[in-house]
């Protein structure tokens, strides 16, 4: 086939214009990125292979290389994983913007530095070679094909892609570097950056061998290649022989984070199942977070091998912000999709995980350490709302997610979310046998809601909820501690421990009082209500309108109605 030129979609053209003109601070990280995606790549081969033998061909000890031609000015990376078919390329980093791209565009804030950050999470990391090249050239070999497709393109709206030989399978990256962009042609800041972002990756990345250096800092070649990165499996390793940089690294490079993770938890577990698990909780919801296809979640590996990414069997629904890794010891190598699907050892597996993620949450919640109480509460800003799905989709362990919640209340009447149902129940009164709470479309309604006015009155605390996912979430939660939960604009309200004797008779001397008036209204609303009752809910409203315990809230069918139900 001829060479063939196409067009960049309008959302990869801007995000070619700000990869060559913004980015001029960290440019080093394009090759983190290229190195994750070769790594990514090899995932993949080993992935398919498990199925198809085949596809390794003569060559099974996957690897990276990187070289680098000062005369030419250009940086070579290799790598002999899956590769790209022609239409794999025109797809991963041609027309079609990926789904994260537009998301992506909607958070840059012009900062170039805070825009930097950004690219990675979107999925956008191949793009980053324009920041220091003003040609890249791919060509790139699919496992299992003949011919390989070349790519081009210097970043100004167009590719051209064309049909060529190309030994072996797998992807080679041809970077044109930029005047002044000499720094990426030394053999010393390449090994580097490498060992800076990529020490963690588990594939060997090569370099020529250099026997030395001259005076002049120029190398003198040797023969042969080395390997520059310890290319071990840093979840492996011992706990205490991994630094906090390198658990962030590779936190970085499994979540495609840019920030620095809120907290970890990397255990070796013993027992029925084996298994390593090393499962981050990141410092921000990611853009996708509400998205129930998201692109990266849990990696599953059996033995040190990749088998797959798959936050849904790894992990519940309301954990699927924790990102990282489970590498088991006992599963078979050639596990499937569908095996996975009804493995009791899976089962097992995550049941375990949630427990140390819950446990994590908790170490944070309940710590004395300032610093940690702050990450909980970052936490509960990101994540509290996904947080409150578990209470009703995971009956097991109810009891410690309800631990874990925060909620606004009337205690403090301030709409931040951060008094736990146990700070709650330790400020009871005398007497109080029940966890009050309003639920209502906005914190505004819930705090000034007329339902109120009596707890206030008697100083008896209501936790104040506003998110759409707490109707859910109540429906899940009758108990904490062995008090109940109350709706506050449910049913008859017994306040009555909380009067005086001189209360009680103005009470019910207001009730036959008013029998007339109470009858009037009830003939005049007819079918519209079940009752017209007296009440001594309200101190400064003159009514309001109840549901009994066991029906809908008012909040819910609005809601339901909202929804076109
Ligand atoms: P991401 O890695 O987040 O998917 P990138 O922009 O880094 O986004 O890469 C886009 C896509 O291009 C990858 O998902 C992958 O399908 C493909 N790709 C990039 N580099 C390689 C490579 N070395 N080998 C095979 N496929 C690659
Ligand atoms: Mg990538």
């Amino acid at each position: 086939m001829a060479k063939e030129t196409l067009g960049f979609q309008t959302e990869v053209k801007q995000l070619l214009q700000l990869m060559i003109h913004s980015l001029y601070s960290n440019k080093e990280i394009f090759l983190r990125e290229l190195i994750s995606n070769a790594s990514d790549a090899c995932d993949k081969l080993r992935f398919e292979a498990l199925n198809d033998a085949s596809l390794y061909g003569e060559d099974s000890e996957l690897k990276i290389s990187l070289s680098f031609d000062k005369e030419a000015r250009t940086l070579t990376l290799s790598d002999n994983g899956i590769g790209m078919s022609r239409d794999e390329v025109v797809k991963n980093i041609g027309t079609i913007a990926r789904s994260g791209t537009k998301e992506f565009f909607g958070k840059l804030s012009g900062d170039a530095q805070k825009d930097a950050n950004l690219i990675g999470q979107f999925g956008v990391g191949f793009y980053s070679a324009f920041i220091v090249a003003d040609k890249v050239t791919l060509t790139s070999r699919r496992a299992g094909e003949t011919t390989a497709t070349q790519w081009e393109s210097a970043g100004d709206g167009e590719f051209t892609l064309e049909e060529v030989a190309k030994e072996g399978r797998g992807t080679e990256i041809v970077l044109h570097l930029k005047e002044g962009e000499d720094e990426y042609l030394s053999d010393w800041s390449l090994r580097s950056i490498i060992r800076k972002y990529s020490d963690h990756i588990t594939l060997p990345i090569f370099m020529p061998k250099t026997a030395g250096y001259d005076d002049e800092g120029n190398i003198t070649p040797a023969e042969g290649v080395e390997a520059v990165n310890q290319a071990s499996a840093l979840w492996a390793r011992p706990k205490s022989e991994i630094s906090d940089e390198q658990y962030t690294e590779f936190y970085k490079h499994v979540s495609h984070d840019f920030e620095a993770p809120l907290a970890w938890s990397h255990a070796r577990v013993e027992g029925k199942q084996e298994y390593t698990e090393l499962l981050y909780i990141p410092q921000r919801a990611p853009f996708d977070m509400h998205d129930r296809e998201r692109r990266h979640g849990i990696k599953l590996y059996v033995r040190r091998v990749f088998i797959m990414e798959d936050a849904e069997k790894l992990l519940p629904q309301y954990l699927r912000f924790v990102r990282g890794l489970i590498d088991s010891s006992n599963l078979p190598l050639n596990v499937s999709r569908e095996i996975l699907q009804h493995s009791k050892d899976i089962e097992q597996i995550k049941q375990g995980c949630v427990k140390k993620v819950l446990g994590l949450l908790e170490s944070m919640a309940n710590s004395d350490d300032a610093a940690e109480q702050a990450k909980y509460v970052t936490f509960w800003e990101q994540f509290g709302r996904v947080m409150k799905e578990g209470v009703a989709e995971d009956f097991a362990n109810k009891d410690r997610i309800a631990g874990l919640l925060r909620f606004a209340s009337s205690h403090t009447d301030s709409a931040d979310q951060n008094v736990s149902l146990a700070a709650y129940v330790g400020r009871m009164k005398e007497g109080q046998d029940k966890i009050y709470f309003i639920t209502a479309d906005s914190f505004a309604a819930a705090k000034n809601s007329p339902h109120l006015e009596v707890f206030r009155k008697k100083g008896i605390e209501v936790l104040l909820m506003s998110e759409r996912v707490d109707e859910w979430m109540i429906s899940g939660l009758t108990e904490f501690d062995g008090k109940k939960l109350q709706s506050v604009t449910k049913g008859e309200l017994d306040l009555s421990q909380f009067e005086n004797e001189e209360e009680k008779q103005q009470q019910e001397a207001a009730a036959s009082e008013l029998k007339d008036v109470l009858d009037k209204v009830k003939a005049v609303l007819g079918d519209k209500v079940k009752d017209v009752r007296v009440t001594n809910r309200l101190t400064d409203s003159p009514a309001c309108i109840v549901v009994e315990n066991q029906d809908m809230s008012a909040n819910l069918e609005r809601l339901l109605k909202s929804a076109g139900q």
